[in-house]
């Protein structure tokens, strides 16, 4: 199985080839999508492919894992996620997978908060209001840049299964 690294390697390099395809069709993309808009959406794809590589694997089904590492003493957040999910099997199914680990990471922040904001008395306002006025293309891209890598990962896990 290619390591944690190797997974890493393999990300970034075609994060390099996909940012070269659309330094390719720049023109085209900023007529289509607007200037602004495009550094907007290329901006935050980048962020969340990295986020995705660095800290979203579907290792993260595994007991140990470099993304488990990334996470530090956060990590224990990721326990229970690998008691549910076994290794690849749905984590490391395309998209469906990396929803797995977005809804997983978002109803484990959410609870949390809403235990502080309860027990400290904070008064946050923890409503899913404003969820409705999110930029649903700017959710797309962020989603995008999410899945991508863990494409990327599960065609590595199939293709190179006796690289390290
Ligand atoms: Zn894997």
């Amino acid at each position: 199985m290619p390591s944690g690294k190797t997974h890493t390697r393999i990300d970034l390099f075609f994060l390099v080839v996909i940012i070269g395809i659309g330094a390719c069709f720049w023109s085209p993309l900023v007529e289509y999508f607007g200037r602004d808009e495009m550094v907007e959406y290329g901006t935050v794809f980048v962020i969340a492919y990295l986020f995705g590589t660095f800290l979203l694997s579907p290792d993260l089904d595994l007991k140990a894992s470099d993304p488990l590492k990334n996470w530090g003493i956060l990590r224990l957040l990721w326990r229970p996620y690998s008691h549910i999910f076994k290794h690849r099997g749905l984590s490391h199914t395309p998209i469906v997978g990396t929803l797995t680990r977005v809804i997983y990471i978002f109803v484990v922040v959410y609870a949390l908060a809403a235990m502080t904001n309860a027990f400290f008395d904070l008064g946050w306002k923890m409503s899913f209001d404003d969820l409705k006025d999110m930029d649903f293309k700017i959710a797309i891209w962020a989603l995008a840049g999410l899945c991508l890598p863990d494409l990327f990962h599960i065609l590595a896990d199939h293709t190179l299964k006796n690289a390290r």
